[in-house]
């Protein structure tokens, strides 16, 4: 019996363990420093299941969103989890950005997403009555799911099949010994085989502390705040409408989210953040700011993208200059319309020339995985990216 320790409890740390109990051969334990799992990244998103539109064919991203959205699809049946595939709507606003939407459904198609196709004007008034586009792409394969209730599945599961998933327990330390990997938490020492660090916005903090090494990226916070539309306005949007990506970024842009639980919202932006795991602009950590700040990397970025920032930076402190970000898709949307919604931060890892590293990223160290880099649409893969996990670096 394989023993395996799993530092995180958010989505990919979850679906690892899960996959190895199903597995057999594996006595799997979950090292959660919350008292409750996915009280970060997989709690705090869009909620969609994004299927690999956009990503680049046959990179990582691409493959494991959309094996990873059957095996999500699947595990919700099984399970009684809620999800809707509504499907979503991407529009281009002018001329520019049609050339880049026919360049996505290329994409989309050699992804192999099927039903992809252009609505004409009457259609896109049926489905989005409100919404303004000068093309309009559908993907018929999209939706939405309540991530909670999967990682509440997964920790049942985990559970059932006779594993571990402990809560408050902060892994900082490990001893690495020719046979054996210890694990420290709260005063207590374990043995395993292997360790998987899931660790999200800590990822490259943890792979420092646990292996010694220097980073081979950074970790660069970015939050993402939503707004909602105020109930009464709800009627402005029936499902998912995005704008086209920006190439460049590897954010999706303020878009409009039918939640599963029936809310709809508006965003995220997605602004440098001077907390990880800061959900206001008011929290702040001095350390965790400057490991950002002073990161070479990072004024790389900062001088490539000034631009992008400061756009990003004022629509977190101007509502109104979020809600013209919300008007390129819905133009009678307005401030009144809309009270503030939740944030999440976005685990967004960066090269040393200041590029956003665009694909899931994992490495193996001695006896240590290292999930480094795993953003948006890592909830929709991360039951693919356990199975490429394991398949590549445990098994
Ligand atoms: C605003 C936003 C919108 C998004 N929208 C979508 C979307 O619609 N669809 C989609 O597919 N993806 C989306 N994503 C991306 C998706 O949420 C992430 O890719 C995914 O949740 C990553 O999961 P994770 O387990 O790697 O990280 P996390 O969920 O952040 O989990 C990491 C866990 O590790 C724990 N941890 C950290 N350090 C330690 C330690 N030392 N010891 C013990 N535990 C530790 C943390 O407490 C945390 O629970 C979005 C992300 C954000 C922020």
């Amino acid at each position: 019996m394989k023993k395996v320790a799993i530092v995180g409890g958010g989505l990919v740390g979850l679906a690892v363990g899960y996959k190895l109990s199903l597995l057999g051969g594996y006595k799997v334990t979950i090292f959660e420093k919350e008292s409750q799992q996915g009280m970060h990244q997989s709690g705090r998103n869009s909620g969609v299941i994004h299927c690999g539109l956009s990503y680049e064919p046959k990179s990582l991203k691409a493959r494991l969103a959309h094996d990873g959205t059957k095996q999500m699809k699947a595990f919700c049946e099984q399970n009684n989890v809620n999800f809707d595939i509504c499907g979503k709507v991407m529009v281009a606003s002018d001329n520019e950005e049609v050339k880049l939407l026919e360049g996505v459904a290329r994409k989309g198609e050699l992804n192999g997403l099927k039903g992809l196709r252009y609505l004409t004007q009457e259609e896109l008034k049926q489905r989005e009555p409100f919404v303004k586009a000068q093309k309009a792409l559908l993907v018929p394969e999209e939706g939405i799911i309540d991530y909670k209730g999967v990682m509440k599945e997964l920790v049942r599961l985990i559970k059932e099949g006779g594993h571990d998933v402990f809560f408050n327990s902060k892994i900082e330390k490990v001893k690495e010994l020719e046979n054996e990997i210890v694990v420290f938490s709260n005063d207590k020492e374990r043995s395993f085989d292997l360790l998987v660090n899931c660790a999200g916005l800590y990822s490259d903090v943890t792979y420092n502390k646990l292996t010694g090494n220097k980073r081979p990226l950074r970790i660069v916070p970015f939050r993402g705040e939503y707004m909602k539309l105020k109930p009464e306005f709800e009627h402005l949007v029936n499902h998912l409408v995005y704008p086209v990506p920006n190439p460049k970024y590897p954010f999706l842009g303020v878009h409009f989210t039918r939640m599963i639980g029936g809310t709809k919202e508006l965003g995220p932006n997605a602004v440098f953040a001077l907390k990880r795991e800061g959900y206001t602009n008011k929290d702040i950590s001095l350390s965790e700011m400057s490991d950002s700040v002073f990161y070479k990397g990072f004024h790389k970025f900062i001088l490539k993208n000034f631009g992008f920032a400061m756009g990003e930076f004022a629509s977190s402190l101007s509502a109104q200059s979020f809600i013209n970000k919300a008007k390129k898709l819905i133009p009678d949307v307005e401030l009144h319309m809309v009270e503030k919604g939740v944030a999440g931060v976005r685990a967004q890892a960066m090269d040393s020339d200041g590029a956003l590293v665009m694909d899931f990223r994992i490495e193996k160290e001695g006896k240590q995985v290292h999930v480094l880099n795993a953003p948006s649409p890592g909830a929709t893969s991360s039951l693919a990216i356990a199975d490429y996990v394991i398949e590549n670096y445990i098994n």
